[in-house]
């Protein structure tokens, strides 16, 4: 059996993105955040609401991976508006967001979760930020609480809604959950290479990345190899990897039907958005990489088993 772990940490290298190592992503979020700030002053002069903000999605987890081409980038950004749910209409406080970013030709549109401004570079899409709008408000035990700003300018009254939501506790339960931060890194390269993995098979229909993220939360476990005499033992991300994807294709239905819920408020199922087709495709796909996975770990050559490798994560996967 072949050790490709150094391959494994090569591969990661390529793909992984955060704000440490993109500049230029850093200091357009922070232009984003100034701009809102001036913008809600003028449109608002006396009382003008207040914020803070904080990364979340893939950018608070450390979990993101750089897009392949024809895909853009994707950033998460809370906006906490420091005022109680009952005060404004969540539409109406995502109608300020819009107000206030919108400055000449900039692309901002209004999507039900959020406000998305979209950036483009030599006429593609470069990256776009999503922002999501938050009020806050303590409970009556004084812990704070936050609602989610949902709906369309135009949605049914219904549907336009503050939902409570734990944007921060996902971190929190990771880091209880994998109390090891050599552990927690190994658990965000399995994210990592499962996202990756769902861009470069995917044409449509694909799995979020918070639903594979969810998916690794319920089903990772560290994975070292015991072969080798050096201490402290190497990771073995092939195993772990291995052992993510067989629970999750336990986890379809005779139906071949897949449902996962986030681990936080508010507990949504994060595969609901996918048909029942793309879920059924989903799973074949899943038993692809199951086997060449197999396939790659029986080889006795390092090159072959990663030669296998490229055919589920494409051509950043090293050969040697
Ligand atoms: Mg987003």
């Amino acid at each position: 059996m072949a050790n490709i772990q150094s391959q494994f940490n090569k591969f990661h290298d390529v793909i992984k993105t955060d704000f440490d190592d993109n500049k230029p992503l850093r200091d357009q979020r922070d232009l984003i955040i100034d701009n809102l700030r001036c913008g809600l002053k003028k449109l608002i002069p006396r009382n003008t609401p207040t914020f803070s903000y904080f990364n979340q999605g893939s950018y608070d987890l450390a979990t993101g991976v750089i897009p392949l081409s024809g895909e853009d980038y994707d950033i998460d950004v809370g906006i906490i508006f420091k005022f109680s749910q009952s005060s404004y209409q969540p539409v109406e406080v995502k109608q300020w967001v819009y107000n206030a970013l919108k400055i000449g030709s900039r692309t901002v549109e209004i999507k039900r979760p959020c406000v998305r401004v979209q950036y483009q570079q030599n006429a593609a899409k470069w990256f776009h930020i999503d922002l999501a709008i938050y009020s806050t408000e303590r409970d009556y035990l004084g812990k704070e609480k936050y609602y989610i700003a949902k709906g369309f300018i135009d949605s049914h009254e219904e549907k336009k809604f503050w939902e409570i939501s734990e944007p921060s506790k996902l971190k929190e339960l990771l880091k209880s959950k994998i109390a090891d931060s050599s552990d927690r890194d190994q658990f965000r390269r399995i994210i990592r290479y499962l996202k990756r993995w769902k861009d470069y098979k995917f044409v449509a229909g694909r799995p979020t990345g918070i639903a594979l993220t969810a998916c690794c939360y319920n089903l990772f476990m560290p994975q070292k190899n015991y072969l080798y005499n050096s201490f402290p033992y190497p990771y073995d991300d092939l195993k772990a990897l291995q052992i993510v994807v067989d629970g999750m294709i336990k986890m379809f239905s005779w139906k071949n039907q897949i449902s996962v819920k986030l681990p936080v408020e508010p507990y949504n199922d994060l595969f609901e958005k996918m048909t029942h087709n793309q879920k059924e495709s989903m799973k074949t796909k899943l038993l692809d990489l199951q086997a060449i996975l197999i396939s790659a770990s029986n080889e006795l050559e390092p090159s072959d088993a990663c030669i296998k490798l490229r055919k589920v994560f494409g051509s950043d996967f090293p050969i040697s």
